[in-house]
């Protein structure tokens, strides 16, 4: 597979770089500079089976058959649930990977595949800064591949307890480190060392930046697989930050899989909903709301949604439509869901939700009523959400293992200095 920059300054790369080096020199972002098409009928196959179709036909330059397929089944040992909640609307549950998010879609494959490509004992050492899911996901991604050592930075005391402990219970190769500071203070630490020419030769850093095309690509197989479970072109609507998942169903798209049309549902930070309508992109401060995965006020994956449509506003109109829920509202959808169809979401689920019934009221006012399945992705459990959630449902919140407290692991509280970093990294 290669790729290009969309910035197109640095040279195309191919499949090995993208991976282990996440971003072009030149600032953009790796695209794919193909998709293949996706000819075979894949009707009511298992997600596994159209994940192995896909990343066969992603990768088949780069890698065996046997090794993708060995990759597929050690990455999603977990499904991805369709459910039908009445004659129209359909659920696709992402969360029951291990780190309770769909980012462990992502985050598994990119481990896996980096474990499969990566030089014979040749020790790797990820780093990764993070205000809440993506440590967590990227952790158990990697947790006990063998010769990988993942570093965890977190905000002290700016992260909830429940995501402070799924950090810390991780263990094995997941180390957890507390920063006495905030998450800029973090990532600004990460980037330090990844400059760090001295510290390089010392050992091999490699990131898993959500940017990554490794984490990227693998979301299209789940948009590729609700379409093989419905009968018509759905109505997908994805509760949208840094707009990756949004990417990847615009990317299933383009392989072949028909979805009608796509709903950016966001919060109160609403950056692509004003670009929508005005044309003009304003990256913004993000604001804390209760769905925080998606508080990000400059999404990264803009420059590539951006190049898709070849900077044409007019053309992502036709095709996307955004909305915008504020916190009065989240919780609204989270009790609707809970009336009207007994099941207990997330915040982020919840605004995916309501972006879509806001489409379908929208297109049946304008007498041109959607009448194909419409679908909503919950991308987290509501367990990791309950001190939000609870209060609205009447119905108890078991809280899983995984974000039960663990008294036998621990974090490693640091300064927010780079010396320390750097002390700890080179002494591990
Ligand atoms: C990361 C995340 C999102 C946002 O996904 P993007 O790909 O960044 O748009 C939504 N919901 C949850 C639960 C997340 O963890």
């Amino acid at each position: 597979m290669i790729f290009y920059s969309s910035e197109q300054k640095s040279p195309q790369a191919a499949l090995e770089k993208a991976v282990f080096q996440a971003m072009p020199e030149d600032g953009g972002l790796y695209m794919p500079l193909s998709l293949p098409f996706i000819k075979e009928d894949l009707k009511g196959q298992s997600f596994q089976f159209v994940a192995k179709v896909l990343a066969k036909a992603l990768f088949a330059e780069d890698l065996s058959e046997a090794l993708i397929e060995e990759i597929v089944e050690e990455a999603f040992n977990f499904e991805a649930l369709l459910r039908q909640l009445d004659e129209q609307i359909y659920v696709l549950e992402l969360f029951h990977g291990p780190s309770l998010s769909f980012k462990d879609f992502g985050a598994r494959f990119m481990a896996q595949l980096m474990a499969k490509m990566k030089k014979k004992g040749e020790k790797i050492h990820i780093l990764v800064a993070t205000s809440g899911d993506t440590g967590s996901a990227v952790g158990q991604g990697f947790l006990g591949l063998e010769d990988f050592f993942v570093h965890i930075l977190y905000p002290s005391q700016k992260i909830s307890n429940l995501q402070e402990q799924q950090i810390i219970n991780i263990g094995q190769n997941v180390s957890a480190i507390e920063v006495k500071g905030s998450f800029d203070d973090c990532q600004a630490l990460v980037k330090q060392a990844f400059n760090d020419k001295e510290l390089r030769k010392e050992l091999s850093l490699s990131s898993a930046n959500s940017i990554s095309v490794a984490r990227l690509l693998p979301q299209t197989f789940y948009h590729a697989y609700l379409c093989t479970q419905l009968d018509k072109s759905p109505l997908l609507s994805v509760p949208c930050g840094n707009f990756g998942n949004l990417t990847a169903a615009l990317f299933a798209k383009k392989m072949g899989f028909d979805i009608a049309h796509f709903v950016a549902a966001v919060n109160s930070n609403r950056v692509f909903v004003d670009y929508l309508q005005s044309g003009v992109f304003h990256a913004k401060p993000s604001i804390k709301t209760i769905s925080n995965a998606m508080d990000v006020g400059n999404p990264s994956n803009f420059a590539r949604m951006l190049d898709f449509y070849e900077k044409s506003v007019l053309a992502m109109r036709k095709e996307i439509t955004a909305y915008s829920f504020d916190e009065q509202k989240t919780r609204q959808g989270i009790q609707e869901l809970f009336t009207r169809y007994g099941i207990v979401v997330d915040p982020h689920g919840a605004i995916a939700y309501l972006g879509l019934q806001a489409y379908l009221l929208e297109s049946a006012k304008k007498g041109r009523a959607f009448q194909g399945p419409a679908v909503f992705l919950q991308t987290a459990d509501a367990a990791k959400f309950v001190d939000d959630v609870q209060g609205l449902v009447a119905q108890k919140i078991e809280i899983p293992k995984a974000l039960q407290p663990n008294k036998e692991q621990k974090s490693l509280l640091m300064e927010a200095d780079y010396s320390c970093l750097k002390d700890y990294l080179i002494r591990f």
